[in-house]
């Protein structure tokens, strides 16, 4: 039996990243079978949407997909694909491990966080109006007991499948004392259910504070929407920043897998951006579909091969200029060819 897979080439860097990134999971050896959707920019003038209903039914058909990222249209009235393809599916997961690879320039060597952000609600919700034209706007912040309850309990079953020791839920709770404080309610009492996993919370702020100071105290950490959105950044830069994010958007029938970064539309059909966040995106669709080992090789592989140095795209070089980087396509190429060993 193969794997069907929606695979969604996306915009500017994505379709290279994403054939870089098929490629290596075919390797390993795991029977799959891509079913290519096109999204984004390019299919706007033909079908007068970024994000045409084929798309979604292919990704309800196969279950799962690995999509490139897709440029958001600045001031064309379409919302952003990324957030509508969420929501239309029920994506309400966001997962995004940050991990040292040793031979990535970072400030920090031992990282091993989870972000967990819940995906469909809090500030994202979109409920924005004008109350006084030009002079003030509201912007409805919306947190409920069920969506708390389901991103919470999603950390703690993550945790506790994968080996890890703690959950840390974080809020403002001190100010918004309905909304975050609801969150960390809910938080709080799915933590008694996980009596295995120790849970703690921290106030926002001081979270981001402490990460940069002392990032191997935490393990996962599971936020509402808006701070998941920022801490997960942040996550990424105290790994190597967004070249090397992988990221994951979970639902209860439906999973999409893609890089944390964009379409980086200026590299685009270059052959320079650096596949690792697509690869090790690929590689938590297979842990999703049950490959385990097939991902650890895939992960394994990439850092073994950045490790080494020398397959390395240019932003892995010391050098932005050095001579001796080498292409997406190439760097790939020497992952695969690891897993496959
Ligand atoms: P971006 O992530 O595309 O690029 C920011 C910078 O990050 C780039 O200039 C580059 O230096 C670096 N970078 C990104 N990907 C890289 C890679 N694979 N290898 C090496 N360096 C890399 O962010 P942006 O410029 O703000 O956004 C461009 C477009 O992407 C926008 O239209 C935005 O809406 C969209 N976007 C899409 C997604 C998604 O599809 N999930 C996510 C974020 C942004």
């Amino acid at each position: 039996m193969s794997y069907r897979v929606t695979l969604i080439p996306g915009d500017g860097t994505g379709p290279e990243l994403v054939e870089a990134a098929s490629r290596v999971l075919e390797a390993t050896g795991v029977p799959l079978e891509w079913e290519v959707q096109e999204a984004g920019e390019g299919v706007i003038a033909r079908e007068g949407t970024p994000l045409p209903e084929r798309v979604l039914d292919s990704i309800r058909r196969n279950g799962v997909a690995l999509k490139g990222p897709i440029t958001t249209p600045v001031g064309t009235g379409f919302r952003s694909v990324n957030v509508a393809l969420r929501q239309s599916l029920g994506l309400y997961a966001n997962l995004r491990p940050a991990r040292t690879i040793p031979g990535v320039r970072t400030r920090y060597e031992q990282v091993d966080l989870v972000i967990v952000r819940e995906n469909m609600e809090d500030l994202y919700a979109g409920i924005e109006h004008e109350v006084i034209p030009d002079v003030a706007c509201e912007s409805i912040k919306v947190i409920t007991r069920p969506a708390s309850e389901r991103i919470v309990r999603f950390a703690f079953e993550y945790a506790r499948r994968n080996g890890r020791r703690k959950v840390t839920a974080v809020h403002k709770a001190n100010i918004m004392k309905l909304t975050d404080g609801l969150f960390l309610k809910v938080a709080q009492e799915v933590a008694r259910e996980y009596p295995d996993i120790a849970f703690e919370d921290r106030i926002v702020d001081n979270m981001c504070m402490q990460l940069v100071q002392k990032p191997e105290l935490y393990d996962v950490l599971v936020l509402p929407n808006l701070y998941g959105d920022i801490v997960s950044d942040l996550a990424s830069g105290l790994v190597g920043g967004l070249g090397v994010a992988p990221g994951a958007n979970i639902g209860e029938r439906w999973a999409v897998f893609e890089p944390v970064h964009g379409s980086a539309p200026k590299y685009a059909g270059q052959n320079v951006a650096n596949p690792t966040a697509t690869i090790l995106s690929g590689a938590l669709m297979l842990r999703h579909l049950g490959e385990v080992e097939a991902a650890e090789r895939v992960e394994r592989a990439v850092r073994e091969v950045i490790g080494e140095g020398r397959y390395v795209t240019r932003d892995l070089k010391p050098a932005p200029d050095d001579p001796s980087a080498v292409g997406t396509r190439e760097m790939a190429e020497a992952i695969a060819a690891r897993v496959r060993s």
